[in-house]
């Protein structure tokens, strides 16, 4: 099997991962393998079916050319730092320069111990690899930027949770699994060359505008926070939440990394949490924004050093008024983050709602709908999926009909708002809902499905469930016939309350 792989990050210094194979699995099956993606990254080489395959996606065999490492980093988690954390479950068989020109990180997850598993078993259950496959995809589809799967496979071992669970591996494709916490894990050790290594790799590899700049490093942070300011918004837009938005899960490349307890809301509220593990709600839906910042805070505290410019280096130290000065200018681009998100998520929620014009109060209009649909215990996804139907009114007033607390008054008052402000556009019904049906999806991974399918396949080995999911996911913005069960929120018996990180 033919994978032209070019491994740039395992010729960074020693100190930046640990060579670690992959240890061998009982008896590998192909779960699902991603011909598309695949075509994408000019994997023509691979033939899914055939045992060379195989043994490559479940780490039996190593390709020609891989050179596998896991990762080094440290990260905040849940707030609290942990200098030494890294690749425990996965491991980086290499590089590939795909057709468009762009480098993309090939990682096996779930792929046993490393020298950063510490007390885990370097394994995942079959669950969580299902879970992120099939999200991940989603959310590509949904034109969210993220990590990508490629392929999944079973390992005919069991590996120990709460009981005893089928064991899974993961193929993941990224653009780059550096993250906030790859430059906190030398920033900890004081390793200011590393810092600046690590920092020119990342302007080379994602940021190369940064170059041409009076401090490459000052642009590149300033590109990091711009990327991430449009990543939630994103987020926010869909009704996603990440669930663990530790510094160690947010990536440097701007995607989407680490699918754990994550989760779509169904019902939509500001305070929103599934993941079992989150008790102070630190990484709810509403409190994401805040968070991505609070990230980038740890991220300025690593660059600071460089930012002080090049006519610093080891013979001198910094003068008090050259660190101030630097402090103040990270402080301006971490304040700016706020009014960045602000309006990369007015952009996503005027499209939202069919608006291609910027109106002032467009924000009230938007946060209006979102409370109303709160108190109103409306469904996210469908919400906005009937308010871009030409023929909206009566299904999406149906939502606002429902719940004990319901205020359907409300909303039908904010509807006629809501059409007063499309009549200052000259925009007519077909118009904006064309616009809306490009950005409303009919279908998201709902959590009652992904556990459906995680259900019947961990229990009875059927994968039927996952691979009708996952087909109809990856249309979602289409109304696909005999699907309708698919736009559903979950029966009363069917509601997933939690989320589990699956390690
Ligand atoms: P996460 O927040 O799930 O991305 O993981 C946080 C840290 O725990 C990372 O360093 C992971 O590599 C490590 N980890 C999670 N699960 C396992 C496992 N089963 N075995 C070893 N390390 C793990
Ligand atoms: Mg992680």
């Amino acid at each position: 099997m033919k994978i032209q792989f070019d491994n740039s990050y395992a010729r960074l210094p020693e100190d930046f991962y640990s060579k670690t194979n992959p240890s061998p699995v009982k008896s590998p099956e192909l779960i699902k393998f991603n011909t598309e993606l695949a075509k994408e990254l000019g994997l023509t080489g691979v033939n899914p079916d055939s045992l060379e395959a195989l043994n490559v996606f479940s780490g039996n065999d190593i390709a020609e050319g891989s050179e596998p490492i896991s990762m080094a980093y440290a990260g905040h988690q849940f707030g609290g730092f942990s200098p030494r954390l890294g690749d425990g479950r996965a491991v980086l068989l290499g590089e590939i320069v795909a057709p468009n020109n762009t480098r993309y990180d090939f990682q096996l997850k779930g792929s046993g111990h490393t020298p950063w598993s510490r007390g885990g078993d370097g394994r995942s259950a079959l669950g969580p690899v299902l879970r992120e496959y099939l999200v991940s995809e989603a959310m590509a589809k949904l034109g969210v930027p993220t990590t990508r799967a490629l392929a999944a496979v079973t390992t005919g071992e069991e590996v120990a949770r709460n009981t005893l669970v089928p064991g899974g591996i993961l193929t993941r494709i990224a653009k780059g699994f550096v993250r906030v916490g790859t430059f906190q894990y030398f920033s900890s050790q004081g390793n200011q060359e590393a810092i600046k290594r690590l920092a020119d790799y990342e302007i080379d590899r994602h940021y190369p505008d940064a170059k041409n700049t009076d401090n490459p490093y000052i642009a590149f942070f300033k590109l990091v926070v711009d990327a991430q300011a449009k990543l939630i918004a994103k987020w926010m837009s869909l009704g996603f939440i990440h669930g663990v938005m530790n510094t160690d899960n947010m990536s440097i490349a701007g995607e989407t990394i680490d699918y754990g307890p994550c989760a779509f809301m169904d019902e939509f509220s500001h305070s929103r949490v599934y993941s079992s593990i989150d008790h102070q709600a630190r990484y709810a839906y509403g409190n994401q924004p805040k968070i991505g910042q609070w990230n980038l805070v740890r991220l300025a505290e690593t660059l600071l050093p460089l930012f002080i410019g090049k006519e610093i280096d080891e013979t001198r130290e910094a003068t008090d008024d050259e660190a101030q000065a630097v402090v103040k200018i990270a402080e301006d681009i971490l304040s700016n983050y706020s009014e960045l998100y602000h309006q990369y998520w007015l952009e996503n929620m005027r499209k939202k709602l069919g608006l291609s014009e910027s109106h002032e109060g467009d924000a009230e209009l938007i946060n209006d709908l979102l409370n109303i649909m709160e108190s109103n215990q409306a469904d996210f996804t469908l919400t906005f999926y009937y308010l871009s139907q030409v023929d909206q009114s009566e299904q999406a007033r149906a939502l606002f009909s429902q719940a004990d607390s319901s205020d359907s008054a409300g909303f039908d008052e904010w509807v006629v708002k809501w059409q007063e402000r499309l009549k200052e556009e000259s925009s007519n019904e077909e118009k904006y809902s064309a616009i809306m049906q490009t950005v409303n999806p009919v279908y998201i991974p709902r959590n009652h499905q992904i556990e459906a399918a995680i259900r019947a396949a961990e229990d009875n080995n059927d994968f039927s469930v996952f691979h009708a999911l996952h087909e109809v996911l990856e249309n979602p913005f289409e109304l696909q016939t005999g699907k309708e069960a698919y736009m559903l929120p979950p029966e009363p018996e069917e509601v997933v309350h939690q989320t589990f990180c699956g390690t």
